[in-house]
């Protein structure tokens, strides 16, 4: 007994089948980028909606399919193999959703893939209960295996290239990628027919039990719905991919200005470098690196000499231009990895990290008052400056960050009060003559 196939019955089977291929590949980009719950509706609902467009391709191909005696589906059978669509489609988004798409995952996922397509698909064809049973041609019914499992490969491979990409040339390429799949998908399930031989003298069981309807408005009314769900699906598809947008921008936006306030809280204002905050961690940082290592940093205090009459002469303005002079002339005589801070007013604090001894300290310090000792040009006057400078050596003058800084102070002072523009080193018991102060 030969079948026969309604055209236009055809025609609407290769496009739900396209549709639900666009549809699973939308769905692949979802299933990917969302998390917690979220990842879970995608999966589940993309596998109801997926799993019943290419169920209703492969029901609107039976349905186009004319055998002359009437023909029927058996109900629970034909809900088994819709179920099977689903699983297997399920399966799909949950292989395209891992990270990193490994060939032995989607070998792997591609043949459960095509094997649940070939459930679906003679589940399908076992719901018509014909007598005696169709027998199936082994070259084509191996053929359809071959094409199911060959048609998963090249979606899950599409789909996760394409997964995450939502460009013009993209939605083009999905596209077109759906109604290649479209087409492998009903080439499978109609290669599959063409193995199916019906016995002259068959009887379809099943539509005993049913009684007779229309294939044609059937299969059209199943496209409509199938059509709308799916419609529906990348709708919702749609929106959440704006709103994932929309809040990946929030989120962006939220780290940067978080990041601008912590560097606001961290620096300082006229110069940009580091403030006392900043400092103290740097500090924390280095004696915990020295310590390990049984290593020395050197603290320096820098202070510019009579900055007040530089004020009172040239104005505010002009000060605070010196001083971000000044700060950048200090950053060009150390090294990347240490640290200039400002202190406060005129005061500097210098953080050289990893130094033999003293020497290194002192190497620096004649390095500052070098360079301070050029002329600054600001606003059109030449404008001149000398800094005193008190070194401290972790950890011979102290073995704590505060102590460290106290005498680092002490040795600034006793530079100023020895005349200025010099360094001077911290030693132990020359105390600084503070007014009041006992020494
Ligand atoms: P000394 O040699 O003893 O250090 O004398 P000095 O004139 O430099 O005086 P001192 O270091 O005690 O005071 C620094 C002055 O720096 C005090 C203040 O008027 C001025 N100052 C502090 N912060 C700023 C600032 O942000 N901009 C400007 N232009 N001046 C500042
Ligand atoms: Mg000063």
């Amino acid at each position: 007994m030969v079948g026969t196939y309604d055209s236009g019955l055809v025609a609407l089977s290769i496009v739900v089948a396209a549709i639900a291929s666009y549809t699973a590949l939308d769905l692949a980009g979802r299933v990917s980028i969302a998390r917690g719950k979220a990842s879970w509706f995608w999966l589940i609902g993309g596998a109801v909606s997926m799993g019943l467009g290419i169920w209703s391709m492969h029901f609107i191909a039976m349905l186009a399919f004319d055998l002359p005696i009437p023909v029927a589906y058996d109900v629970p059978i034909t809900l088994l193999s819709l179920f099977s669509a689903m699983v297997v489609s399920g399966l799909a988004l949950f292989v395209v959703r891992r990270p990193a798409m490994t060939a032995g995952n989607v070998t792997v996922g591609a043949s459960l893939m095509g094997a649940g397509i070939c459930i679906m698909h003679y589940t399908g064809m076992a719901a018509m209960q014909m007598s005696p049973p169709i027998q199936y041609d082994p070259l084509l019914f191996v053929a359809s295996v071959i094409i199911a499992i060959a048609a998963s490969l090249a979606a899950l491979w599409i789909a996760f290239q394409l997964r995450q990409k939502y460009s013009g040339t993209a939605i083009l390429a999905k596209l077109g990628s759906a109604v290649i799949m479209g087409l492998a998908i009903a080439g499978m399930h109609y290669t599959g027919m063409a193995a199916a031989q019906f016995a002259p003298n068959s009887i379809c069981l099943a539509a005993d039990a049913a009684g007779g309807f229309d294939n044609a408005r059937l299969a059209v009314a199943i496209g409509f719905v199938t059509v709308s769900i799916l419609v529906v699906t990348l709708v919702i598809s749609a929106f959440d991919a704006h709103y994932a947008v929309h809040r990946a921008k929030l989120a962006d936006a939220l780290q940067l200005a978080n990041e601008q306030l912590r560097s606001i809280a961290l620096h300082d204002k006229l110069t940009g470098l580091p403030n006392r905050f900043l400092l103290e961690d740097r500090l924390e940082q280095a004696a915990a690196h020295a310590n390990r290592g049984a290593k020395r940093f050197a603290l320096m205090f820098v202070d510019l000499d009579k900055f007040k009459p530089v004020n009172d002469t040239f104005g505010h303005g002009v000060g605070d231009e010196l001083l971000k002079a000044v700060a950048r002339r200090l950053r060009g005589s150390v090294r990347k990895e240490d640290t200039v801070a400002r202190n406060g007013g005129d005061e500097f604090v210098i953080v050289l990290n990893e130094v033999r001894d003293g020497r290194d300290g002192a190497l620096i310090g004649g390095k500052i008052l070098e360079e301070l000792s050029r002329p600054f040009r600001i606003d059109g006057h030449d404008v001149e400056i000398s800094c005193s400078i008190g070194i401290s050596v972790f950890p011979d003058d102290g073995t704590d960050v505060q102590t460290l800084m106290v005498n680092a102070d002490k040795a600034m002072y006793r530079a100023k009060q020895s005349g200025r523009n010099k360094y001077e080193f911290f030693v132990p018991g020359h105390g600084v003559a503070f007014p009041g102060a006992v020494q």
